[in-house]
């Protein structure tokens, strides 16, 4: 990293930290030449785009926190909750590219969601694809059970994409258009698990 006081070609890294919720690292550097300190910033290649065209880089953290609100008073430990994080960002970073939608990361939630508490899926569904009516819950529903039928106590195994296809299929009667899902509000989620 080139100092950018005399543009000498090497530095050294006195300080390092984390930054943005752990999705960027800040270096402090020392030029090995003039001596002054500067700062580089080293960011994760992940980044979300929202809605608004506005990038943001990718954090675990913000996924939990969507995540939590559909598990209020649901047997779902912070455990279960950096786990689901963790394999959301594995999920979206497997599509090798550096710049996701909002949505993917929604869709990518789904999935371990399920596995985790079909209540709490529940929830988040009827935010994410935008459920309209009680027979958008009766046909996630009917899918949850079918699938229950279908693999008795293997449910852990079951890949994510299973899942995905099955909140799909069960979406499909409802013609929502394509812009429709987004991420969960706190307002839209309150609205789901109401009384
Ligand atoms: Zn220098």
């Amino acid at each position: 990293m080139r100092c950018p006081f005399c543009r000498h070609s090497d530095s050294r890294v006195v300080d390092s930290r984390e930054a943005e919720e752990g999705a960027a690292i800040r270096r402090r550097r020392s030029c090995s030449a003039c001596g002054r300190r500067f700062t580089t910033m080293e960011e994760a290649s992940l980044r979300v785009r929202k809605r608004s065209g506005a990038t943001e880089p990718f954090s675990r953290a913000k996924v939990i926190v969507g995540v939590r609100k559909a598990c209020q008073g649901r047997p779902v430990r912070s455990d279960d909750l950096a786990l689901l994080a963790e394999r959301v960002e594995e999920t979206v970073r497997a599509s090798g590219s550096a710049e996701v939608a909002a949505e993917d990361v929604g869709r990518a939630i789904l999935g371990p969601l399920r596995e985790l508490d079909e209540v709490a899926y529940l929830r988040f569904a009827s935010v994410y694809l935008a459920f309209e009516s009680l027979g958008d819950f009766e046909d996630a529903i009917a899918a949850l059970r079918a699938d229950a039928s279908q693999a008795p106590g293997s449910r852990g195994g079951r890949p994510a994409t299973a899942a995905l296809s099955t909140a799909a299929a069960a979406d499909q009667n409802t013609a929502v258009p394509a812009g429709r899902p987004r991420l969960p509000t706190v307002s839209a989620l309150q609205a789901a698990s109401g009384p």
